[in-house]
């Protein structure tokens, strides 16, 4: 196959030129950063799929290998490694999925897997057992299915689309799924949880945000994972989304030698904050094969929201969540500020340190 080359060609910003180019093989991948003889010996692997836009590889650097695009997109020998504690299914999600493509975790809202494709496969996918392997959208039975269970549990009030990145749905396709989901009286929000603006921002077209638009209340959430990712053209995505009346979340990966540092969160908390992206999650790394060599311990994480909380506004500061082993649900870690609690009083700190009491009402 001939490398692709990255001079940037007529159809640059056409999503699906993009989504079709994608760069998958180590010749492709050579042709433009200097491989290291690891990322070589990876690319060469069978089982690790890679994909990555050009738009994405354009923001990699050729000659860093802890750059943090690249180490987001480029994998490493550590994938194949068997690690005693990580798991294919590291959350029960397929326990958890009374029909095919969904997924009910909790009692009031459902995940669809819409799709098993993405517009760039990320190396710290916690889904890696089945996205890229056949990518393969929702067939109409599956649509019929997922349609059925969610209108006979009335209980269901928030639907995320998720996958897979359902951005990589043509409108059509992706519209067919909202308006089925928007026909039941009992769901009240859609939320649809995307990459496109970080790896295909060209993905947010006016027809796409004209069509997403009639079928609010709809939330997107998005995964910024670095402050190298916040360019002119992600930017430019975000505002559209935003100007059609979307709410935008952002869901940040904690990545060992990518984000794991108090410099890195905060400069990215801030530039999201900029683009009207509040932070919604940092994830701990999920106990996933392939990505163990990804994950941090706890304690960094704390820290982090330690070092943000109070410390610069409170609209930048995510909730730090571990998602339980085994598939519990989302589970907040937070540092701890009460010192002591009797039924008189609480002892707190505040984030600078200093120790204050709260006096509780007498009952
Ligand atoms: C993350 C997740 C949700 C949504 O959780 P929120 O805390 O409401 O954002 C729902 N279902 C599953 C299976 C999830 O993993």
């Amino acid at each position: 196959m001939p490398a692709v080359c990255l001079c940037r060609s007529d159809q640059w910003g056409d999503w699906r030129w993009q989504l079709r180019s994608r760069l998958r093989t180590k010749e492709q991948l050579g042709a433009i950063i200097d491989l290291t003889p690891e990322e070589e010996h990876a690319l060469s692997h069978p089982c690790f799929v890679v994909g990555i836009t050009p738009y994405f590889a354009s923001l990699m650097d050729r000659a860093d290998p802890n750059c943090p695009i690249r180490r987001q997109v480029i994998p490493l020998a550590a994938e194949a490694l068997g690690q005693g504690v990580t798991m294919a299914d590291p959350l029960n999600e397929d326990g958890l999925s009374p029909v095919p493509r969904l997924i009910h975790r909790y009692p009031d809202r459902v995940v669809i897997l819409a799709t098993e494709t993405c517009h760039t496969y990320c190396r710290h996918c916690t889904r890696r057992r089945r996205v890229g392997m056949a990518e393969r959208g929702l067939t109409r039975a599956e649509l019929e299915g997922v349609t059925a269970y969610i209108a006979n549990h009335p209980e269901i009030r928030d639907v995320l689309i998720s996958g897979g990145d359902p951005l990589t749905l043509a409108n059509c396709q992706l519209e067919r799924i909202l308006a089925r989901i928007r026909a039941i009286p009992h769901v009240e929000i859609v939320r649809i949880g995307t990459r496109a603006p970080v790896t295909n921002p060209y993905r947010i077209t006016p027809d796409l945000t004209a069509m997403l638009r009639k079928y609010h209340p709809l939330w997107i959430n998005v995964q910024f994972n670095h402050p190298k990712e916040i360019t002119e053209e992600s930017a430019r995505a975000c505002t559209a989304l935003v100007d059609a009346g979307i709410p935008l979340g952002n869901q940040t990966v904690l990545l060992r030698g990518i984000n794991d540092s108090t410099t890195v969160q905060k400069q990215l908390v801030h530039e999201l904050l900029k683009l009207r992206i509040r932070p919604y999650y940092l994830y701990q790394c999920d106990l996933a094969e392939g990505i163990d060599h990804f994950r941090t311990p706890v304690a960094r994480g704390i820290e982090i929201i330690e070092n943000l909380r109070g410390h610069t506004s409170g609209l930048a500061v995510p909730t730090f969540v571990i998602d339980a082993p085994g598939g519990g649900g989302k589970i907040p870690v937070s540092p701890q500020y009460v010192v002591s609690q009797t039924p008189e009083k609480v002892v707190l700190r505040t984030y600078e340190g200093k120790i204050v009491e709260y006096p509780e009402p007498r009952l």
